[in-house]
């Protein structure tokens, strides 16, 4: 097939221009204190891309007092209607600006252009148009407990105040929009750290905020390492949130050391997530909607489909199947135009990947397709499907964060006990995906599934008016929807005596 090389949007080879790219605190791009910086990497070629500035502990203090007096002062006097203009403006300049976006996720991240375009991109735009209807709609109640006492009271929902936001680099534009949005609409000031793979589109995105009007230092957004600018924001006594998407290992972490100043947490953490296609299924949705599952986004997605329970009736079918598909996926650089699938975003998760690879191989698994990485330059894993694989073995068990699924037949009939028990048999619980056409046995399983979202005869749907987050290690609080403005409020009871 001919290479269609995407043509550099003209936005972002000026953006890539000014080096080394700056932090944004106070309503202004700076330098860190330190003046440290690190490059970030283009995964299809190993090749640096550009230079950002690394923040650490001085910068987030730096950050946490314009957020004070963004919160305190200008951001005060700005009506909730107003909030909801700027976060929609937020969003008419995303889209705007949505080819420079796409690219600059696709650079930095190594995703094929033809997803940044297709999700990233269109759903941060969603996300801030729903948030921004939201700000007008934040209220507290009336509770009517006067009679015979005199008393009148009633809440209000408060902002926290200065949160800090600590992102993944799997999708940094949309992670960065999720956290944003509900914070803003609630009237909260933030700090938000990217991830330090993926710095790009987040400071491209600090211009867009500048430009929608927000007030100097109600968003700050810095680049640099979590243990350094990372810990700094979730040990700061005057951060009074954190919010963080990561792996359960740093989830537990930030815990603890929020603890020291008993910090409010939410945490979205991995996952290893069941996806479940019964005899009864529609396979021409299911087949598609199962490789959709774990291939979208290299695998590298916290809810990605990674157990697959097949029926053993039409295990040898579907597989084949998916195989045929997998093996014919176009993969390679994220900006040419025809590729599906692209690298991995760094050398550390190509490594991880490939031991994963080489451990499934070692404990007996069986790659259908796929199954070493690829050599030369760029770090790229082809989708892999493992057979043979039990419900003990390391890579059924652990989450890989690749185009790797490990695939395993069940044979209940009517009775789904068995293959909910080995659904259920995990320390994650973050999706589940369940393919059938009867509806009752859809409802039952999905009921019993312990899982913070079930898509039933589809896979990563996500919407912004519905909530997303998870059950057991996979963490706790919920993203979008009217739930995430809970984890961005705090209610005030007020009592008034009318004597
Ligand atoms: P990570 O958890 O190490 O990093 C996520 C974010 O946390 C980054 O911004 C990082 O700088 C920051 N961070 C790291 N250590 C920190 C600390 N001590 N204090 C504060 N912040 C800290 O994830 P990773 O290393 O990039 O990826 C490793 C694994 O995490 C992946 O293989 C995958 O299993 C999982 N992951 C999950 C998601 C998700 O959406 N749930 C996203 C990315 C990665």
């Amino acid at each position: 097939e001919k290479i269609a090389t995407v043509s550099i949007d003209p936005r972002v080879e000026d953006f890539l221009k000014g080096e080394p790219k700056k932090l944004f605190i106070g309503g202004e791009f700076v330098e860190s204190l330190s003046g440290r910086t690190f490059n970030t990497i283009n995964p299809a070629t190993g090749e640096r891309i550009a230079s950002v500035y690394e923040a650490d502990k001085e910068d987030v203090n730096r950050a946490v007092e314009a957020a004070e007096r963004a919160f305190k002062g200008s951001w005060s006097k700005v009506t909730p209607s107003e909030r909801g203009r700027m976060l929609w403006k937020l969003a008419d300049l995303i889209e705007e600006h949505a080819e420079a976006l796409a690219q600059l996720e696709t650079l930095d991240n190594g995703k094929p252009i033809r997803e940044a375009r297709a999700v990233d991109i269109p759903l941060s735009i969603d996300h801030f148009r729903y948030y921004a209807g939201w700000a007008t709609k934040i209220a507290g109640e009336v509770i009517d407990n006067s009679v015979g006492r005199n008393m009148f009271t009633y809440t209000r929902r408060e902002p926290v105040g200065v949160v800090g936001q600590i992102i993944p680099w799997n999708f940094p534009l949309l992670m960065a929009t999720w956290k944003l949005g509900a914070a803003l609409a609630t009237g909260n000031v933030v700090i938000l750290k990217s991830a330090e793979q993926t710095p790009l589109s987040a400071i491209y995105l600090a211009k867009l905020i500048q430009e929608a009007g927000f007030p100097e230092g109600v968003v700050n957004i810095i680049t640099g390492y979590g243990p350094t600018a990372g810990a700094a924001i979730v040990q700061h006594p005057r951060i009074r949130k954190v919010a963080f998407t990561g792996s359960t290992e740093v989830g537990k972490l930030i815990m603890q050391q929020a603890a020291g100043n008993l910090k409010r947490v939410s945490l979205e953490l991995g996952g290893k997530s069941p996806n479940i296609i019964f005899p009864d299924a529609d396979f021409s949705k299911a087949i598609p909607g199962a490789l959709m599952g774990i291939f979208f986004n290299q695998g590298q997605v916290c809810c990605a489909g990674s157990r697959l329970f097949v029926h053993k009736k039409v295990f040898d079918n579907v597989l084949s199947d998916m195989t045929s598909y997998a093996s014919k996926l176009k993969q390679g650089a994220g900006m040419d135009e025809s590729t599906q699938i692209g690298p991995l975003v760094s050398e550390e998760q190509f490594s991880r990947v490939s031991n994963y690879l080489r451990k499934g191989i070692e404990e007996g698994a069986n790659p259908l397709t796929g199954g070493q990485p690829l050599e030369g330059a760029g770090y790229f894993i082809p989708p892999t499907i493992f057979a043979d694989v039990q419900d003990h073995m390391t890579i059924a068990k652990e989450e890989i964060f690749g185009p790797v699924v490990a695939a395993m037949p069940f044979d209940d009939e009517e009775q789904i006990a068995d293959v909910i028990r080995r659904a259920n048999n995990s320390e994650y619980g973050l999706a589940a995906g369940v393919w059938t056409t009867d509806v009752r046995k859809a409802h039952k399983v999905a009921h019993a599934l312990e899982a913070g979202t079930v898509w039933v005869n589809c896979y990563n749907a996500l919407d912004a008016a519905v909530p997303f987050g998870g059950y057991k290690q996979s963490g706790f609080g919920r993203e979008m929807g009217s739930y995430a403005l809970e984890l961005y409020t705090q209610v005030k009871s007020i009592w008034m005596n009318l004597d």
